[in-house]
């Protein structure tokens, strides 16, 4: 069978879902996408509904890698996780943490209409919740000015009695550069990386201490540990709001990473009302297991996730553009 057959194949294969989630995200309450099945298992294809055809090239890379292609040989059998705090009031964050049993909090902040008293309110309600012992780290989606975010780290560290780091304080490469050498607390870089046409020039500029790793945009579990080996910076590995099919690619890099010095961003099953696999990969005592290979969808579940005609219609075109991109 040549290549572009196997292709022709898992595209063919593509099953839709649409998930619920518990919190609004990115400005929707749904989760969507396809999954490919393929000789090395099943994979995960949801680029966010805002990105073009383009953007979505390595996520369907990284999609029909998992289908095709094993996944390296794990390091570990168990990947510590944080729990992922969105804008909610004080006592729904202090309940979602104390509930995730994880040990390091990530608090969403400078989301859109959202004041630095409401995310001061929210990060100190997290340190209640995990006590003196518990990790904090804060994530601005690039929201800050450099100004602005010398301010709110100030604010937000001391609320928080120590921050682990701040994840994309400021948008740009520069900014954050500049920010580095303003604040004491460490800066991850996750949209400098994922969304750049070179996902290394954060490291070479001295722009960040932590390189925030997804598999989707990454275009793979294996090209994503080649990027994560050559930044030579700490990796966290995060998901991007995937099903467990997603979650379990996010750990199988995780798992295979020579060192992992930080909690990674893959505990994000509870974010979903629901999932398409029976044994959803949410963590025990902030653990989740490496698995060796992708678990394959329930098919009552992915009955009970369907979505509509109208919606199913939309991701099979839009899968078809971007396999002609991709592979074309
Ligand atoms: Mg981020």
């Amino acid at each position: 069978m040549t290549s572009y057959d196997m292709i022709n194949d898992i595209l063919a294969s593509a099953r839709p879902f649409s998930i619920p989630l518990r919190n609004r995200f990115r400005g929707t309450d749904i989760r969507e996408g396809l999954l490919l099945d393929g000789p090395a298992g099943w994979a995960e294809f949801a680029p966010f509904t805002d990105y073009d055809d383009a953007a979505c090239v390595p996520w369907l890379r990284a999609a029909v890698d998992t289908a095709i292609r094993n996944w390296p040989a794990p390091q570990r059998s168990l990947v510590e996780v944080n729990t992922t705090v969105p804008v909610v009031a004080p006592d729904r964050a202090r309940d979602m943490v104390a509930a995730s049993g994880c040990r390091t909090a990530k608090v969403k902040v400078a989301g859109p209409g959202v004041s630095l008293y409401d995310d001061v309110s929210r990060v100190a309600a997290v340190r209640e919740a995990l006590g003196p012992g518990g990790k904090i780290r804060i994530d601005a989606n690039g929201a800050w000015s450099v100004d602005e975010a010398v301010a709110a780290i100030g604010e937000l560290s001391c609320a928080a009695d120590g921050l682990e780091y701040v994840e994309q304080p400021c948008r740009t490469i520069d900014d954050l550069a500049r920010l580095r050498g303003r604040v004491d607390v460490p800066i991850a870089a996750d949209e400098s990386i994922r969304l750049a046409t070179d996902p290394l020039e954060v490291a070479r500029r001295g722009a960040a201490d932590i390189a925030v790793i997804k598999v989707g945009p990454l275009g793979g579990v294996w090209h994503a540990l080649t990027i994560a080996t050559e930044c030579g910076l700490p990796v966290v590995v995060s998901s991007a709001v995937d099903t467990s099919i997603g979650l379990a690619a996010g750990l199988a890099l995780a798992g295979a990473l020579p060192e992992l010095p930080y909690a990674c961003g893959l505990g994000t099953a509870s974010l979903l009302t629901g999932d398409v696999v029976s044994r959803s990969l949410m963590p025990t005592d902030g653990v989740l297991p490496v698995v060796p290979y992708p678990p394959a969808p329930d098919p009552t579940l992915l009955a009970e996730h369907a979505m509509s005609p109208e919606r199913e219609d939309y991701w099979r075109d839009r899968i078809t553009r971007v396999a002609a991109l991709a592979f074309g």
